[in-house]
């Protein structure tokens, strides 16, 4: 039969794609993943992204930014540089964008993520930041997170267009970015690259993941499996996933960084199913 066109994100096919690591893993090989996030203005969005990038399979993980203080402070085994993203050393993929404003240093980070040769997951400020000329000289494979506002930017039109045409919108993203495309709100969905094949959509979410910084939390995780080796669409699948199940077991009244701790029982319950 034929591919439906939309398809749920199945516990099994999650379980399935969710790294673990091999009597002969070391940490660089289990993949290092960057993350060029958070601003003099907006630290806090760093802290969340990194802590979803440490519990999303990569061996270890490696920070970019003005907030490097603030990272170490929290997660002490973050290997930080307060340079841009091209004095970091190598990485198997980079997160771009959670609150980095939008200042000179914002933009060479951006700039500088997408003219690495590994895939690049572009969150927040990096959408507003990137210009689709840095997507067309790409080999290496983009993931965009964008919520019904930040896709309504980039498609130029309302939010409220975005909201009543989910699974449109995210197609047409795609195609015009030519990159996979993770639509975040109350249905996630998920579009393969350049738009052309069936959508997934997400099972697991909840409301109490509306709540400030979780979107930083699910880039660093999906970035994370990015740099496990993950395609971008099967990242975006699984890290919605299990992010979604991570605010089950948070709330309720669930914080960002409730979510991000409760990553590792939600992977269990997909990864020992
Ligand atoms: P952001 O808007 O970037 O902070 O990301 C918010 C996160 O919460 C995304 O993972 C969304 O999919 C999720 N989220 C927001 N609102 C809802 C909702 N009503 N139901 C389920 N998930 C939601
Ligand atoms: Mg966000």
């Amino acid at each position: 039969a034929a591919e439906p066109v939309v398809r749920a994100a199945q516990h099994a096919d999650v379980a399935a794609l969710l790294p673990r690591p091999s009597a002969e893993s070391d940490k660089y090989r289990r993949g290092v993943v960057g993350v060029a996030a958070g601003s003099a203005r907006y630290p806090g969005a760093a802290v969340l992204a990194v802590a979803g990038a440490l519990r999303g399979g990569a061996g270890a993980v490696r920070y970019a930014g003005p907030a490097a203080d603030a990272v170490i402070a929290r997660f002490p085994e973050t290997l930080v540089s307060s340079g841009p993203p091209s004095q970091a050393g190598r990485v198997q993929a980079w997160v771009v964008g959670p609150g980095l404003g939008d200042g000179d240093e914002a933009r060479e980070s951006v700039r500088e993520a997408l003219a690495s040769d590994v895939p690049v997951l572009v969150d927040a400020d990096g959408l507003r930041l990137m210009d689709a000329g840095q997507l067309r000289g790409r080999t290496a494979p983009v993931l965009l997170t964008p919520h019904a506002g930040e896709a309504a930017a980039l498609l130029g039109v309302g939010r409220e267009e975005v909201e009543s045409a989910r699974l449109a919108s995210a197609r047409e993203l795609a195609r015009r970015y030519g990159a996979a495309v993770l639509l975040k709100g109350s249905t996630t969905v998920v579009a393969p690259p350049g738009g052309d094949g069936p959508l997934r959509v997400n099972p697991t979410g909840t409301g109490w993941l509306a709540t400030a910084g979780s979107g930083d939390v699910l880039s660093g995780l999906a970035g994370s499996l990015l740099a496990c080796g993950l395609a971008p669409v099967d990242a975006a699948v699984a890290g919605s996933y299990v992010h979604g199940l991570a605010g089950r077991r948070a709330a309720p009244l669930t914080s960002a960084l409730d979510v991000a701790e409760a990553l590792r029982p939600a992977w269990r319950d997909v990864s020992e199913a």
